[in-house]
């Protein structure tokens, strides 16, 4: 599946076109398996974890399709478990649908429903939504699915763990019976079968992307926690630490790579860009120039990068997550060869750090923490960087021809203040970014678990102490803040202690239930 582009897809002009505003350079596997499929009319069961592009893989197939119906009734509806995801969903679509004239609208709990119901009764195409929420609307009559060409299940798993089964069951009921089903989800349980079974149409078609295990080189792998914001200044900070000699740097799309390499030159860097819209004479004459050593940075889509062979590659930093836990193992595959040590950087948003736990997981490797560099770090290695400059020149002849100069200094200066002078003279060539603040990481290891026991369970907080105490033996200063909700508990814990209460505290038994643990999405 591999090369395929997303204009042999099947997909119309339009879409075709804001995804290629996006900068994407190819389609994912996801994408490249699902799109025909849903295009030719088939209903789909797409097994894919979070990250791999399975909102476009839905959305653009749907997008392309898309005809207003007569009657101005609801074209195609989206259940996701969670408000955050309804609404990272309906932003990507918006984006896909950059050139179509489709109405789309989030619909969630915990926001004023008046509002939902005025943009309903203006007419809406695509909704967007949760469990919950589509059903107290459907109940009235505000949101009719008789007529839909499209439903989508996404990220079935989650919506059952947070016990929406028999509103999902409700709506499928609703839902007229000549539509298109699609259902995504990173695991296949039982219930998840039996669902696919009694609403997807015989012929559907089961696409799973999914590796249980992968081997990578044997590359130093470290990441960096960061703040979303900051991402360019972390990396400058990496970079002016490690001053790595030859560096392959990934984004994921051209655009990020234009962008990237544009911030870069502006600070003096010595960086070129490669990707699918430059031309082979171009892609050539960068790769040479970085090959032969006179260009330190090479930022990479993973298609431009695909196929060039380069040796003595120092760092490989991944200043994007891949969209494709083969597309990291090609990645740091390109450093530390012929024996020389490797390393690989990479990049995470707290939001990300699932992804890269998945990453870890199916590779089994150990990817460590890193802290990105504060101010005095830097100031350090480029000290120790100039210190050893300083020596090198002294013993060489060069420098004599300045005694004469710096001995009229001597008269005027104490002569240590201008060692120090010339000092901050080159420190403030080699650091180019201005740096303000000292510190800017993301304060360690703290992890957001998610329990499908709450208040209706008659969970408390000393209950839940106990119980991971007792099950996983893990102490008070381990666990951070505690949300318990209705019918599911958000708790913070320290990024050591995660695996083990995941390991030992999963299916157990709390408050009379059964409990289910995952790793959500931080708080922030
Ligand atoms: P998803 O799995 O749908 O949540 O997508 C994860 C991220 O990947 C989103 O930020 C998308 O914008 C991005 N993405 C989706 N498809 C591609 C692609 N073919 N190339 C690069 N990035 C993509």
């Amino acid at each position: 599946m591999e090369n395929v582009k997303f204009n042999e897809l099947g997909l119309n002009d339009k879409v075709l076109r804001a995804i290629d505003d996006l900068g994407f350079e190819e389609p994912s596997r996801i994408q490249a398996e699902v799109i025909p499929v849903l295009l030719e009319g088939y209903d789909a069961i797409g097994q894919a974890q979070t990250g791999t592009g399975k909102t476009l893989a839905f959305g653009a197939p749907i997008l392309s399709k898309f005809e207003r119906s007569e009657n101005n009734k609801i074209h195609t509806i989206i259940l996701a478990p969670t408000r955050e995801l309804a609404i990272q969903v309906n932003d990507e679509l918006v984006r896909i649908a950059k050139y179509s004239r489709v109405r789309m609208l989030p619909v969630y709990g915990g926001q004023p429903i008046d509002r939902q119901i005025r943009a309903l009764k203006s007419g809406i195409d695509i909704v967007v939504g949760t469990p919950g929420r589509v059903l107290d609307l459907i109940r009235r009559d505000l949101i009719d699915l008789s007529y839909i060409k499209f439903l989508v299940l996404d990220e079935a798993d989650e919506m059952l763990n947070m016990g929406f089964i028999d509103d999902i069951e409700e709506i499928l009921k609703n839902a007229s019976k000549e539509r298109q089903t699609m259902l995504f989800s990173a695991t296949m349980p039982d219930e998840i079968k039996k669902l696919t079974r009694r609403y997807l149409k015989e012929d559907s078609k089961h696409i799973s992307i999914i590796k249980n295990t992968m081997t990578v080189s044997t590359v130093s792998q470290y990441y960096y926690e960061i703040k979303q914001k900051d991402r360019f200044e972390s990396f400058c900070r990496i970079i002016d630490v490690d001053e790595p000699a030859s560096a392959i740097i990934f984004c994921k799309t051209k655009r990020g790579v234009d962008e990237l390499v544009e911030a870069m030159q502006a600070r003096g860097y010595s960086v070129e860009g490669m990707h699918g819209d430059m031309n082979q004479n171009q892609r050539m004459n960068t790769l040479r120039k970085f090959k032969e050593g006179n260009l330190e940075f090479l930022v990479a889509t993973d298609v431009a990068a695909r196929g060039i062979d380069v040796e003595n590659v120092t760092h490989v930093i991944n200043y994007d997550l891949p969209q494709e836990i083969e597309s990291y193992v090609h990645r740091i595959g390109r450093t530390g060869r012929a024996n020389r040590e490797g390393i690989a950087y990479t990049l995470v948003t707290p939001r990300e750090y699932m992804t890269l736990k998945q990453i870890e997981k199916v590779t089994k490797s150990k990817i460590k923490r890193k802290e990105i560099p504060t101010i005095d770090d830097i100031f350090q290695a480029k000290f120790k960087n100039i210190l050893g400059r300083v020596r090198e020149t002294l013993e060489q002849e060069e420098y004599k021809r300045f005694v004469p100069l710096a001995a009229e200094l001597d008269d005027e200066f104490n002569l240590v203040d201008v060692a120090a002078a010339l000092m901050n003279i080159v420190y403030n060539k080699e650091v180019s970014f201005d740096y303000t603040e000292n510190s800017i990481g993301v304060t360690a290891g703290r992890i957001r678990l998610f329990m499908t026991v709450g208040r209706m369970d008659r969970l408390n907080p000393k209950m839940l102490l106990q119980f991971l105490n007792e099950t996983a033996k893990v102490d008070r200063e381990d666990i951070g803040d505690i949300d318990i909700l209705e019918k599911f508990t958000f708790v913070d814990v320290s990024e050591r202690v995660a695996d083990t209460i995941l390991k030992r505290c999963t299916g157990r038994k709390l408050c009379g239930r059964k409990v289910n643990i995952e790793i959500s999405k931080p708080k922030k």
